[in-house]
Formats: structure tokens, C-alpha cells, sequence
């Protein structure tokens, strides 16, 4: 008798890579012009951040579910938001909403420092785990409420919110340094897509971009 088993490795192949590559060009059609960007799409592997019967769907540009409920950033999205960001390598962002951990590897690759807060028990241990199997090293990813920020590791260089804000969490804004930028879309139904650079202690200035509609930023009470 043969016994046979079999064992599923879920792999990387030239196959997903050229998927990549299109997917970056797809992005870079829309008008995301930064290289370092495009780089990190082309250089993550997007599938192994899905459940592997989703994994046709992982180099189209769309977002899409994920566990408890969420979603993967359509790609055009992180790459617009992190653009928009301006990262430089050895800055320290503060993300908000970790969900499947793609814009944080984003983040990775671009030589930040990163610290995530995730509100979803199950995502945050499935996504802490699986972000150190494939090499990703953020520097803090927390179990939290980002309407708190992080005021522990504060001040950032920068700050993303990755779910759609009702209106703009005062903590987040106090822990921006001086000089930095914080990209966060605000909106109920339909979001903003909003920057706030600080210009002094006291002093922010506003600019306002295109529309998007991410999942909601939930508060504690809900
Ligand atoms: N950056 C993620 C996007 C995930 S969607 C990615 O690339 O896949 C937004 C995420 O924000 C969800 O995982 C959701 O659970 C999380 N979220 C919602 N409200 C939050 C809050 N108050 N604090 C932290 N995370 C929150």
C-alpha cells in the first residue's frame, strides 16, 4: 500500500511575480508616480496575505475580505496613501488598522520604522505571526484602539489611518512631530482622503485629495 500526503506549501513563483509586475504598471496607470512605491508592490508577495482559495483575486486592483469581517486595501489605495505619506527610510510611522499587514510591509520596504495598531483580537495575532514568517520586521504591532495612537512610542514622523474616520482622533494629531505628516481618510460613508502636516506645536495644515470608502475606524463602545 501507498500512503500518500500531501502537503501544502503555499509558494512564490515566477507566475505571481509577473502578476506583480502588471499589477504595479495597473497602479502606476492611475498616477502613482513614486518609484519606491511601485517597487513594493512589485516586490510583495500580495497572495500569501489572502486565504489561498482567494489567491486569483490577490493582483487585481481591488480590495478585498479578509478574516473578522475586513478587507486588504485595494492596491491603488495603499500605494495613493503612502505616496501621499512622503516615507523616508529610518522615519517612524504610526499605522492605524494593521488588518492583513500589506500596507505595513509596504511601509517595511520603504526602510520605515513601523508601529501598528490593530482593533481585531484574531487579525492582530494572525497577522503578527505571519508578518514575521515571511521576514517582515515592524517595529511594534499591537492589539489597541488607534483613536488612542500610541502615546508610548510617540512622537511619529509620520501617521496612516488605514480605516475610514468619522472625524479626526485629536490623540493622533498630538503625536505627530513637528514637521511631519499624518494621511488619514475622514468621512462616514464616503471618506477624504486628508493631510495634516504640523507646522508648529500649535499649528496644522489641512489639504484634502480624493474620495474612498474604506471600512470604518470603530471606537471602543462599538
Ligand atoms: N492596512 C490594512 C487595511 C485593513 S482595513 C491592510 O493593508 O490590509 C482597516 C483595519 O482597521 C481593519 O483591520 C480594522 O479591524 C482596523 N480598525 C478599525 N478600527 C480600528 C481602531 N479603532 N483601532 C485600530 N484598528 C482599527
Amino acid at each position: 500500500m501507498v500512503l500518500s500526503k500531501t502537503v501544502k506549501v503555499r509558494s512564490d513563483t515566477l507566475k505571481h511575480q509577473g502578476k506583480r509586475q502588471q499589477l504595479a504598471n495597473i497602479v502606476a496607470g492611475k498616477g502613482i508616480k513614486d518609484d519606491r512605491v511601485l517597487a513594493a508592490i512589485k516586490k510583495i508577495p500580495r497572495h500569501l496575505f489572502m486565504d489561498s482559495s482567494f489567491e486569483d483575486h490577490a493582483y487585481q486592483d481591488k480590495a478585498f475580505p479578509i478574516a473578522a469581517d475586513q478587507t486588504i486595501s485595494q492596491p491603488y489605495t495603499v500605494a495613493y496613501q503612502t505616496e501621499l505619506l512622503q516615507v523616508s527610510k529610518g522615519e517612524t510611522v504610526l499605522e492605524i488598522g494593521t488588518g492583513s499587514g500589506y500596507q505595513t510591509a509596504v511601509l517595511c520596504e520603504m526602510g520605515a520604522k513601523v508601529y501598528s495598531i490593530e482593533r481585531q483580537q484574531e487579525l492582530f495575532r494572525k497577522t503578527k505571526m505571519f508578518l514575521s514568517k515571511i521576514g517582515y520586521r515592524p517595529r511594534y504591532l499591537g492589539f489597541g484602539d488607534g483613536y488612542k495612537g500610541l502615546p508610548d512610542y510617540a512622537p511619529f514622523d509620520r501617521i496612516i489611518v488605514t480605516a475610514g474616520a468619522p472625524y479626526v482622533p485629536n490623540p493622533l494629531l498630538s503625536q505627530l512631530k513637528v514637521g511631519g505628516r499624518m494621511v488619514i481618510p475622514v468621512g462616514k460613508d464616503v471618506q477624504v482622503m486628508t493631510l495634516f502636516e504640523r507646522k508648529s506645536a500649535n499649528e496644522f495644515q489641512k489639504s484634502e485629495y480624493d474620495d474612498f470608502r474604506f471600512v470604518p475606524l470603530l471606537e471602543d463602545r462599538n
